[in-house]
C-alpha cells in the first residue's frame, strides 16, 4: 500500500532565460535597426521570427544576393546600415556578393550569418554546411567579426555598426556561430549587457590648413568645375553643395548616382560638357567622387595641367591615380562648411567666358538629343530611345520616384535621357558596373523610403534577379518594373548562330512574355509594342502604387555590344591580325 504525503509540493523556480538569438535581436534594436532583409533556414530561422516579434520588419527574399542588394540600398539611402541575414555556407556566399559590392560602393551594411560549430571546421572534420565563413569574408569586406558567446553579442553588433558607417562606409560581416545563437543565459544577466552607444557616426572635420589650401586654389581658378559623386548624395550635403555653387558660380557635373544632388537641368549643370571639362578645366573639385575608371583614373582625356581639390573622408583615396593638389580629408558636411566659411573671405577669379561657353555647348547638345528622341519617337518596333522618349516626361514630372536602373544600353541610355532633380533618387550598377542588383535594390529603396520606385531593366539584367519580383508582390511594394526586351545581352541580333542552331551567347528571348511572370505573382502587368501603349501602361502602373511590370517589346537590333563601355572589350582576333 502506498501512502500519500499531504504536504503541498511547490514547483522548483528557475530564473527566466533567453537565447543568443534573442540577445542578437535586442542588440540590433538598441542601435536603431528597424528592418532586416534575408532568407531563412538553419540556423537563423528563429532569429527572423524573434525579429518580427520584437517589431523589426523582416523582408524575406527568394535569393540572398537580392536581399543583400536591398540591405545595401537601404544603407545608402538612409545612412544607417542595412542588415542582411543569411544561413550558413551557400546562403552566406550568395549574400557575400552583395556585401562585397556594398563595400566597393561605400554603402553601409551588415551581413549577419549563422555559421556552423567551430571545432569540426577548424580541424576540417566535415560538418553540416561547414565553411570557414569569417576568413572567406575577410578580404572582401570592410570588417569581419565572429561572435562565439552570447555575452559578446551586444558589443559585436555595436562594433559592426560603427565599422559600417564610420569613415568610408562599407559592408561588414558578422559571423554568429550556431552554438552562440542557441546558447542560453539568465534574462537578468542578459539585460545588463545592453547599452546605448554614444555618437555612432562622429563628424570628422578637416584640418584648417587643408581647407585654406583648397580655398585659395579654388578662388584663383580661371576655369573651375565641381564633380559631384555618390559620396555626396550619401552624406546628404545637397544644401551645402548648392551654397557652394550659388556662392562661386562654378559649373558642376554629377557622377551617375549623384544625379539630382544638384538639378541635372540647372543653369550651371555641365552634364553634357564632361569632355570639355576634362580638357579645359584648370581646377576641379571632387566632392565625394573618386578618380577611378569612371573618370578615366584622371588620365585619358584629362588635361595634365588640371589641378584637383578632393574632398573625401578616406585619406588613402588621395593621390591614388594622380597627384591631388589640395586634399581635404574629412566628412563632407564639415569640409564643405569650412570651405564655405573660407570663401567668405576671398573673391573668385573665374574667366567670365567659361560658364557661357559651357552653357552654349549644353544648349547645342540638348537640342541634338531632343532631335534624336524625336526622330525615334515613332520607330516600330520600338528601340531604346522610343521607349525612353515616352518615359522621360512622365518620370521627370514625378521627381520623387526613385529610379533603379541596370543593363548595358538600358543603363547608359536611361542615365543620359532622364534628368534628375532630387538627390538619392537614382540607384544603379555603380562602381563595378555589375548586373544583378535590380529587384533587390528596388525592394530596398521602397522599404527604406516609402517612396515609389521605377526599375528600368534590360532583359538580360532582369534575368539575374527576376524571381525576386515576387518579393515586391508579397510585400505589396509600390514598384514598377519596366523591362526593355531586345532579346539579348546588348541586343538580340546574334540569333541562332551556334553549331546546330544553338543560340548565340548573347541571345535571350525576344518573344518572352515577362508580363506573364508578373501575372503569376498577382502584379498589374502590361505587354506593350507601341509608344502609345507604353505611355498608357506606364502612367497606370505608377499611379497604382503597387507592384507592376511592363514588358516593353523592342526590336532585336536595338542596342550595341557593351553599351557605352565597348572600349573595354579585348580586341577581337581579326582586328589584331589586320
Ligand atoms: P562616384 O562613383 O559617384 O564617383 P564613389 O562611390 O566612387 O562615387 O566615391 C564616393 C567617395 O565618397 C568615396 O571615396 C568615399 O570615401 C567618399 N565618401 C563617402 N561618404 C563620405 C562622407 N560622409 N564624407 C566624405 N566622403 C565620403
Ligand atoms: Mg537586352
Amino acid at each position: 500500500m502506498t501512502t500519500t504525503n499531504n504536504t503541498p509540493q511547490t514547483a522548483p523556480s528557475y530564473p527566466a532565460q533567453v537565447t543568443g538569438m534573442d540577445i542578437l535581436v535586442r542588440a540590433l534594436r538598441m542601435v536603431g535597426i528597424d528592418t532586416m532583409y534575408g532568407l531563412v533556414g538553419i540556423p537563423v530561422t528563429e532569429v527572423a521570427y524573434i525579429a518580427q516579434g520584437r517589431g523589426i520588419r523582416f523582408i524575406s527574399f527568394r535569393h540572398e544576393q537580392q536581399a543583400g542588394m536591398a540591405a545595401a540600398t537601404h544603407g545608402y539611402l538612409t545612412g544607417k546600415p542595412g542588415v542582411l541575414l543569411t544561413v550558413s555556407s551557400l546562403g552566406f556566399m550568395n549574400g557575400l556578393t552583395a556585401t562585397t559590392n556594398a563595400t566597393v560602393n561605400c554603402y553601409p551594411m551588415i551581413q549577419i550569418s549563422g555559421s556552423s560549430v567551430r571545432e569540426p571546421i577548424d580541424l576540417e572534420q566535415g560538418t553540416y554546411e561547414g565553411l570557414d565563413q569569417l576568413n572567406v569574408a575577410k578580404p572582401l569586406v570592410k570588417a569581419a567579426y565572429r561572435v562565439n558567446k552570447p555575452e559578446d553579442i551586444p558589443t559585436a553588433v555595436v562594433r559592426a555598426y560603427r565599422a559600417a558607417v564610420s569613415g568610408r562606409p562599407g559592408g561588414v560581416y558578422l559571423d554568429v556561430t550556431t552554438p552562440c545563437l542557441g546558447a542560453i543565459m539568465n534574462a537578468e544577466d542578459a539585460d545588463k549587457l545592453f547599452y546605448q552607444p554614444v555618437d555612432l557616426c562622429p563628424a570628422m572635420p578637416p584640418a584648417q590648413e587643408a581647407v585654406d589650401r583648397a580655398v585659395s586654389l579654388l578662388a584663383g581658378a580661371k576655369k573651375p568645375a565641381v564633380i559631384i559623386g555618390k559620396g555626396a548624395a550619401y552624406a546628404r550635403v545637397e544644401d551645402k553643395i548648392k551654397a557652394l555653387i550659388d556662392k562661386t558660380g562654378v559649373p558642376y557635373f554629377p557622377m551617375s548616382m549623384a544625379k539630382g544632388v544638384m538639378p541635372d537641368n540647372g543653369p550651371l549643370s555641365a552634364l553634357s560638357c564632361r569632355s570639355t571639362i576634362m580638357q579645359e578645366a584648370d581646377v576641379v573639385v571632387l566632392v565625394g567622387a573618386r578618380l577611378n575608371w569612371l573618370l578615366s583614373r584622371g588620365h585619358g582625356k584629362w588635361s595634365p595641367d588640371t589641378k584637383f581639390i578632393q574632398l573625401d573622408i578616406d585619406p588613402e583615396e588621395i593621390d591614388c591615380n594622380r597627384p591631388i593638389a589640395a586634399p581635404v580629408v574629412g566628412d563632407l558636411a564639415s569640409s564643405l562648411d569650412a570651405i564655405l566659411a573660407g570663401l567668405d573671405k576671398t573673391t573668385m577669379s573665374m574667366d567670365p567666358t567659361w560658364v557661357p561657353a559651357l552653357q552654349k555647348e549644353t544648349a547645342v547638345k540638348n537640342a541634338k538629343f531632343a532631335e534624336r528622341l524625336k526622330a525615334n519617337a515613332t520607330a516600330m518596333p520600338m528601340d531604346h530611345w522610343t521607349a525612353l522618349g515616352v518615359i522621360k516626361p512622365i518620370l521627370e514630372a514625378n521627381d520623387d520616384i526613385i529610379l533603379v536602373n541596370e543593363g548595358a544600353n538600358t543603363l547608359d541610355d536611361t542615365r543620359d535621357c532622364i534628368d534628375m532633380s532630387k538627390p538619392r533618387c537614382r540607384v544603379d550598377c555603380a562602381t563595378w558596373a555589375i548586373m544583378g542588383m535590380g529587384m533587390g535594390s528596388a525592394v530596398g529603396a521602397a522599404v527604406a523610403t516609402g517612396q515609389r520606385v521605377v526599375a528600368i531593366e534590360g532583359d538580360s539584367a532582369f534575368g539575374f534577379s527576376g524571381m525576386d519580383f515576387s518579393t515586391i508582390c508579397r510585400f505589396k511594394l509600390p514598384v514598377t518594373v519596366v523591362i526593355f526586351n531586345n532579346g539579348g545581352i546588348y541586343n538580340g541580333i546574334g540569333q541562332n548562330m551556334g553549331k546546330d542552331g544553338d543560340p548565340a551567347p548573347t541571345t535571350l528571348d525576344i518573344h518572352a512574355r515577362y508580363d506573364k511572370l508578373g501575372e503569376a505573382f498577382g502584379a498589374t502587368t502590361f505587354y506593350v509594342t507601341t509608344p502609345q501603349e507604353l505611355e498608357a501602361a506606364f502612367k497606370e502602373a505608377i499611379a497604382c502604387k503597387g507592384p507592376a511590370l511592363i514588358d516593353v517589346q523592342l526590336g532585336a537590333d536595338s542596342g550595341k555590344e557593351s553599351g557605352h563601355i565597348g572600349y573595354l572589350n579585348p580586341a577581337p582576333l581579326e582586328t589584331i591580325i589586320v
